[in-house]
């Protein structure tokens, strides 16, 4: 039986952290690019680094927005395919999972 309550406190936290680290690549990628011409190089680097990060962060937001749902439905680490429970370890690393390792192949 998985703890959701430790779960949902858990995520909710990596959801704060993930919202703050989002805004703050949101700040970045509106400045303006160096006035140096040798620098905006690095700064154009800085920036498609920022966004592929808040792509990555954005997608783990969602992910996580859909685990609480599944908390407050019951039907978190529970497989979606065949009802199984979902191993904690699985889960873990993906919060977001689904489905069992049996099903997820
Ligand atoms: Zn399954």
């Amino acid at each position: 039986m998985t703890d959701t309550k430790a779960v949902a406190a858990r995520l909710t936290a990596r959801l704060d952290e993930l919202t703050a680290e989002i805004a703050r690549l949101d700040g970045e990628t509106t400045q303006p690019l160096s006035p140096k011409f040798s620098d905006q190089a690095n700064d154009l680097e800085d920036l498609a680094t920022n966004e592929s990060l808040e792509a990555r962060h954005k997608a783990e937001v969602e992910q996580i927005r859909a685990a609480l749902h599944r908390i407050e439905d019951g039907r978190y680490g529970v497989c979606d395919n065949c009802g199984a429970d979902i191993a904690p370890a699985r889960l873990e690393a993906l919060p977001g999972a689904t489905r069992c390792i049996n099903c997820a192949a």
